[in-house]
């Protein structure tokens, strides 16, 4: 009887919150109370008009409205009255909960169901090969919850922050289950793969010498968590529809400020630190933005110029925090962007499903006039020529500078790959172009407004 009230009373909210429209202000108060009201919002925003998604859950809502006119626009963005859903993931869930639909429960997976095939790969959790496409299917699609799990216990952070294991166990399920599973890159299995390397880069002996508990806990979850809720579009798509997350962040960082903002949503939800001062877990939540928001590829020549001063001056003073915490967020942006510093077969998977996600958003471009996005267009694009682009201006700089900053077999290992993965597309290039040399001109032209989601990988 009380269970049902329970539900009842439930039930009532949640319709509540779905129904009531809510005018955005621009205070970071309220961007915070929005976000942790029980719910995260959703990336997607149905009109009143009522018009659906053209695939529900894996891309934000296009409102057609403001393609008939100017005026329409200026109300559309002005005077915005939203709808907030919950976000898709979650309101799959929340809706088969309210029907009765029992769903597996996935924080059974580190007990029971845990696979022995995959409990033997984590034991290798640190070399540069980990398969991240087998350990997912290992692990039932599990692979984000089960390798964050698994590290936070590796690093001792359990024991050292006094963590509740089911707190954990639910926060990472939230995570995971946030991520766009119809999103052909932008995935949780993307996030499991960046945690992954952030874990390898943790470990360089300049780094885990001077590297606090704190600090490690912060890489791990910044990186888990670093593209939460990402709609599988990129920042100009969002802006030229006139998404009310464009104007929410000013069309400055729109994906990275969603992400963090996500994050820090479930952090509250699920309680995992509430045994934490507030004064720390304010500190914590800060510094997790500051992680996630260096992912921000239009603003990886500044990172990259002030790690190539510092490098220069050679200044670093790793027992300095502030020295530190950048170089955590230089590791993340590596660890964000280093598929072409993989194995060849591993590179080649992160590239065809990137490039599947860019083409898909170019289709829907096409479709609706919204002229198509650099790097977008199928008929005039290939990987080849996207990923030799991609290498050239922005993955070799930065890892050149990583190497230096850390030169060792790891750092070399990454440097071999990029330069035989290069090499290997440059051969599939030639094949199809009958030249070799093709860069494509969108990335020479390096501005933030036109680079692709890839590049930016956040
Ligand atoms: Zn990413």
């Amino acid at each position: 009887m009380g269970i049902a009230l329970i539900w009842c009373l439930a039930l009532i909210l949640i319709r509540w919150i779905t129904s009531k429209e809510f005018l955005f202000s621009y205070s970071k108060e309220c961007v915070t109370i929005m976000y942790i009201v029980g719910v995260n919002i959703d990336v997607r925003v149905r009109s009143r008009a009522g018009f659906e998604t053209e695939r529900r859950g894996s891309h934000p809502y296009i409102d057609f409205r403001i393609f008939h006119s100017n005026s329409e626009i200026e109300v559309s963005v002005s005077a915005r009255n939203v709808r907030r859903l919950l976000s898709f993931q979650r309101y799959l869930r929340s809706s088969r909960f309210f029907r009765g639909i029992t769903v597996p429960n996935s924080s059974n997976i580190l007990d029971d169901d845990y696979n022995g095939q995959a409990k033997c790969m984590l034991e290798k959790v640190g070399n540069w090969n980990f398969d991240i496409f087998l350990f997912d299917r290992l692990t039932n699609g599990n692979s984000l919850v089960s390798l964050t799990f698994h590290l936070f216990n590796l690093h001792g952070l359990i024991e050292h922050f006094q963590l509740d294991t089911m707190k954990l166990r639910r926060f990472l399920v939230m995570v995971q289950e946030d991520y766009h599973s119809q999103n052909p890159y932008h995935n949780a299995v993307h996030a499991a793969d960046v945690t992954q390397a952030m874990h390898c880069y943790l470990k360089e002996p300049k780094l885990s010498k001077s590297l606090t508990p704190w600090d490690v806990l912060l890489s791990l979850i910044a990186a888990a968590t670093h593209d939460l809720d990402h709609p599988g579009v990129n920042q100009p798509f969002l802006i030229k529809t006139n998404h009310y997350l464009a104007t929410l962040y000013k069309n400055t960082s729109v994906l990275e400020n969603h992400h963090w903002r996500s994050a820090v949503g479930l952090l509250r939800e699920s309680g995992l630190f509430a045994h934490m001062s507030l004064e720390n877990r304010q500190l914590m939540e800060s510094q997790i933005g500051d992680l996630i928001l260096a992912t921000d590829i239009s603003q990886q020549n500044e990172y990259l110029s002030m790690f190539r001063s510092h490098l220069d001056r050679g200044d670093l003073c790793l027992e300095n925090a502030n020295h530190r915490h950048f170089i955590l967020q230089m590791a993340l942006k590596c660890a964000d962007i280093c598929n072409p510093c993989r194995t060849w077969e591993l590179s080649k998977q992160w590239s065809e499903k990137v490039t599947e996600e860019f083409f898909h958003q170019g289709d829907i471009e096409k479709k609706y006039h919204l002229g198509v996005s650099p790097l977008c267009d199928r008929q005039t694009e290939t990987i080849a020529n996207i990923q030799i682009g991609f290498m050239t201006y922005l993955v070799e700089p930065l890892f050149g500078e990583w190497a230096r900053f850390s030169n060792t077999r790891l750092s070399q290992t990454m440097l071999g790959h990029l330069g035989l993965n290069k090499a290997s597309w440059k051969g599939v290039q030639r094949e199809q172009s009958g030249s070799g040399d093709d860069v494509d001109p969108a990335f020479e032209e390096m501005d933030s407004d036109i680079l692709p989601q890839e590049p930016r990988l956040s």
